[in-house]
């Protein structure tokens, strides 16, 4: 599993490399990318229970590092927050972790960016979170943590199967993909391909908004087929212009990413 963060790391090192208009964000998502390595290389000299609370000494020791290196690097604002989050007292660390494990808010950075290697630990070593709620059972919500979709991805051989498979969502949480129907809204469920809006712009060839009319939510398509060198999540932040203007036209996002885009 290494691996599959250096490809994510390699990416967001080269496009932020680049003259995009993005670039300075994706310096710090590569920046914040090697901290969630780490954190996830720290879990694996324990076993995850799956129970958050049992494992949250664990969580909260790797996690200090996260939080200094973003306090020493990261934007102004997010590195205010996390100078107070690591002079806070213990608490408050348990329970941004533990509020963040059962709402999922896109909204709470820190939580976001600790808990996602965490999860994806669990999955990894297929250990089955256990959560409050059943939101687990819904369609639209990862079937491993219940998490939000983050983006879509169509697989290289989507485009050319007409059966509406080779569909993807990315889990924001443990950032798995799971199987979902091609021509429907992740948000809610809406079907009707007129009320399904697809939108690009020539800046980026292989990454898309998808748009539903019924509930006005959206998230970024990522096309390997396009292209099969991309990194679903590292593109999606790349392409953040594409959420200035869904947010223009008035478009929800259906769960930030970790840049707050
Ligand atoms: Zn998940
Ligand atoms: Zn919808």
């Amino acid at each position: 599993m290494a691996e599959w963060w250096d490809r994510a790391i390699r990416r967001a090192d080269e496009m932020a490399a680049g003259d995009g208009s993005a670039a300075s964000l994706l310096a710090f998502y590569a920046r914040l990318l090697r901290s969630q390595k780490r954190l996830y290389e720290s879990f694996q000299r324990g076993t995850p229970s799956g129970s958050i609370e049992r494992d949250l000494p664990l969580l909260k020791k790797s996690a200090s590092a996260l939080l200094r290196d973003v306090a020493d690097h990261g934007p102004d604002q997010l590195a205010a927050q996390a100078r107070r989050v690591l002079d806070d007292d213990a608490g408050s660390t348990d329970n941004l972790l533990l509020s963040y494990w059962e709402t999922r808010s896109d909204r709470e950075f820190f939580a976001k960016a600790i808990v996602q290697p965490y999860a994806l630990w669990l999955a990894d070593s297929a250990v089955v979170p256990r959560r409050h709620d059943d939101a687990q059972t819904a369609e639209n919500r990862c079937p491993r943590c219940g998490g939000m979709p983050q983006l879509s991805i169509l697989e290289a051989y989507a485009s050319a199967s007409g059966d509406g498979s080779g569909r993807q969502l990315l889990c924001a949480t443990c950032l798995k993909p799971w199987s979902f129907r091609r021509v429907v809204c992740p948000q809610c469920g809406e079907e009707d391909e007129r009320k399904l809006g697809y939108f690009q712009s020539p800046a980026f060839g292989h990454v898309r908004i998808d748009a539903c009319e019924t509930c006005r939510r959206y998230l970024k398509t990522v096309d390997l087929g396009r292209f099969g060198l991309a990194v679903p999540l590292v593109d999606e932040v790349a392409a953040a212009p594409l959420d200035l203007w869904a947010q223009e036209h008035g478009y929800a996002k259906i769960e930030l990413n970790l840049v707050g885009l």
